[in-house]
């Protein structure tokens, strides 16, 4: 793609890092495709980085080809990374090492309660006290492993912690991890990294300034910043956008089957994601001309109005 702010060596501020970051579970869908447009176009508005990362470092979850036609798709739509693509699969080591630096903080602790162990007990507090939030692990091994029984994952104590935030959407958060989240799994029973973990990981090592994703992400964001903070890493601007739903009134998801996109046609394909975004579709028929006004719509819109990043 030749589109003026696209070079890194021109104009470019180096202030602002920006990525998607794509898990390979299937082909790209209106929903991600949405989310793709948004964080691509925040970064151009402000002559930033834009990467492209592909979280593959969950084998059991990803869709075999995946992350090719993410990747060719995204191509043929004129996205194009700053830099080199980053696969997770290769970028294990920084997990462990953080994981390491986690453990040295004594709030990291092995859990041997299998997924039916945990929904049990969580059934039977919950028929105890109705204020019991489904998923909260109960906390069975946090004061050590039963007798007899072998580590399967390791968790990260949260205790009372509290984490605010300000969302660029003009929306404030709050999330009290102890009881709306649990102790939460790093490293899990098969052996996989986590998500929570290896999307800190690798948005500091990639210098990441600002994260634009969908609304199904502001769960996750309280435990990254907790995070952030344990291991020392500076924590992003966060703007999260609602999602794409389907005709069901459901979200759009690669695991729920979602019609991938058409590549094959551009500009259509690209005018709807905007559209989602609440953007003028563009009548332009070359692939650089729809780039170029859809930034400015990008600058126009609520997102850079009430996101000042
Ligand atoms: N890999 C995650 C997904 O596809 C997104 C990670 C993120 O944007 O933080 O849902």
């Amino acid at each position: 793609m030749n589109h003026p702010n696209t070079d890194p060596s021109t104009s470019t501020d180096k202030r602002y890092v920006g990525r998607f970051a794509p898990s390979p579970t299937g082909a790209l869908h209106a929903g991600s495709l949405a989310t793709a447009l948004a964080s691509r176009l925040d970064a151009l508005a402000h002559k930033g980085h834009w990467l492209l990362r592909i979280e593959d470092i969950d084998p059991p979850r990803e869709c075999p080809g995946a992350a090719d036609s993410i990747v060719a798709d995204l191509l043929a739509l004129g996205f194009a990374s700053d830099a080199p693509i980053e696969y997770q699969s290769l970028r294990k080591v920084g997990y462990e090492q953080a994981f390491g630096r986690l453990q040295a903080t004594s709030l990291v602790y092995p859990c041997a309660c299998s997924r039916r162990e945990i929904a049990d007990s969580i059934a039977r507090s919950a028929a105890a006290d109705a204020a019991q939030t489904a998923s909260v692990y109960p906390g069975a091994c946090r004061n050590g492993l039963p007798k007899g029984r072998e580590a399967r994952a390791w968790r990260l104590r949260v205790d009372d912690t509290v984490i605010a935030w300000k969302d660029r959407s003009a929306r404030a958060f709050e999330q009290e991890l102890g009881t709306e989240v649990g102790d939460f799994v790093l490293r899990r029973a098969d052996g996989l990294w986590a998500y929570q973990l290896a999307v800190v990981v690798d948005d500091a090592l990639q210098a990441v300034t600002h994260v634009v994703r969908g609304d199904d992400l502001i769960e996750s964001t309280a435990r990254q910043i907790l995070l952030q903070r344990l291991l020392g890493l500076p924590t992003p601007q966060y703007l999260h956008l609602p999602l794409v739903n389907g005709a069901d009134g459901e979200k759009l998801s690669k695991q729920n089957g979602a019609t991938p996109i058409d590549a094959s046609r551009p500009i259509e394909t690209l005018n709807a994601a905007a559209v989602h975004l609440g953007l003028e579709p563009s009548g332009t028929t070359s692939l650089s001309g729809w780039w170029r006004q859809a930034v400015d719509s990008w600058r126009r819109s609520r997102w850079m109005t009430t996101g000042r990043a």
